[in-house]
């Protein structure tokens, strides 16, 4: 999960990484007063997640509360490759004197995590990065040593920070590590850390990525997620506990494993081109254990999309034999329509290996009106694309 800069800066300032007083507001008005606050000056900056917002106009300086108001005024519903901004930080300005760049990320090629410096910090560092490489410094980070300040020194002079500065990017490092590994981040970019006209050392702009893998022991990171920005299905899905992504097509998709789902939209997106075009709406793998209560949710969410038109449900039995998953479907059909759900929606089955026999008698034998069986997974698709389609 990518953070906003605001929520990165608050987790710097959680773990004593130095950084600047600031506030985050979604009107102009508002910014009057914050930057009275704030000391009468402020720099206003778009809260979108993505980077590139000072090129593309979305960091202003104000040089007082009335110009802040304008400011913010022409920041706010601006586009930024993309994305709308709907809020913006009011945060103290910073007097630069030099602008650098840290960050720790994970090295999956060199499966160990990375540490990258450089005293060429700033808005230009993609290309300081492709035109000068020797500019960025990379240190391999152990992930059981970490950090420590010998580290954070080899860093520092690989990186070649000025002496007046070092001591004080030697401690910023080991506190930004602290903020990588305790919040269980995937990403931790500082751009620029700045080194003011006073000669300290500010982490001014954050980007945080953290490993939504780790969401079972981060408890606070669950408060961190754009609700407004998440797709209501996927919301919905999630809350039931199902590997759902929503696509923007319209064939509902459920089968049993990552790899056959996703083969699974392959042939359905093969199979609608000759069915006025027709795609995949979803990705949802319910796993091998698949009970009728998994099969019920899914079906509901799916049927819960105005989009899906039709329903392909594939499944190879595995140690959830076909005849489990087919009792699934007839009892998940049930359960919706006794909760008031509106199961008006064909639904193209296809089921094969262990029990597939099975399986299939018990669906034939439920003869349930919106429920059509094809025994091969191309047959089937084209069977729910020409669904779809009408
Ligand atoms: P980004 O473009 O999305 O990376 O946004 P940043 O927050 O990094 O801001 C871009 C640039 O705006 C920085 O590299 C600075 O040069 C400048 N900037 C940001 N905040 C301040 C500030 O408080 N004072 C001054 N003078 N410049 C700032
Ligand atoms: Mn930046």
């Amino acid at each position: 999960m990518d953070l906003f800069e605001y929520q990165a800066r608050d987790l710097f300032a959680k773990h004593d990484v130095p950084v600047l007083a600031g506030e985050v507001i979604d009107t102009p008005e508002a910014a009057r007063e914050v930057t009275e606050r704030l000391g009468g000056r402020a720099v206003v900056k778009a809260q979108v997640k993505v980077g590139g917002r000072g090129k593309a106009g979305g960091v202003k300086l104000a040089a007082d509360p009335a110009d802040a108001v304008e400011k913010a005024g022409a920041i706010l519903g601006m586009d930024i490759k993309g994305h709308t901004v709907h809020k913006v930080m009011l945060a103290q300005t910073a007097d630069i004197a030099e602008e650098y760049y840290v960050s720790f990320l994970l090295d999956r090629t060199n499966r160990t995590f990375l540490a990258m410096a450089s005293v060429e910090g700033g808005v230009d560092i993609e290309e300081v990065a492709a035109t000068k490489p020797e500019a960025l410094a990379r240190i391999a980070v152990d992930a059981i040593d970490g950090v420590t300040e010998e580290k954070a020194r080899e860093i520092v002079e690989a990186a070649a920070f000025p002496a007046e500065v070092k001591d004080q990017i030697v401690a910023a490092l080991q506190k930004l590590w602290d903020v990588f590994i305790k919040e269980d981040a995937l990403l931790v970019e500082v751009n620029p850390l700045v080194k003011t006209g006073e000669g300290r050392i500010i982490a001014l702009d954050g980007k945080v990525s953290l490993d939504a893998n780790a969401e079972f022991r981060q408890a606070d990171h669950a408060a961190l997620e754009d609700k407004a920005a998440a797709n209501p299905l996927e919301a919905a899905a999630k809350a039931k506990g199902l590997n759902y992504v929503k696509l923007e097509g319209e064939v509902g998709i459920i089968g049993n494993g990552a790899g056959l789902v996703m083969s699974t939209l392959d042939v359905v997106a093969y199979a609608g081109e000759k069915h006025a075009g027709v795609k995949p709406a979803n990705f949802l793998d319910i796993g091998g254990g698949a009970s009728a209560e998994v099969m019920a949710n899914g079906l509901e969410i799916i049927l819960g999309d105005p989009e899906v038109k039709s329903v392909f449900v594939n499944v190879f039995g595995g140690i959830t034999a076909c005849d489990a998953v087919a009792n699934g479907i007839v009892q998940a059909l049930e359960l919706l329509k006794s909760k008031g759900e509106d199961v008006s929606k064909p639904l193209v089955v296809r089921l094969d290996g262990n029990n597939a026999e099975l399986g299939r008698k018990i669906l034939t034998d439920a003869n349930h009106p919106l429920v059509e069986q094809v025994d091969t997974m191309d047959g089937a698709a084209d069977r729910a694309a020409e669904l779809a389609a009408k």
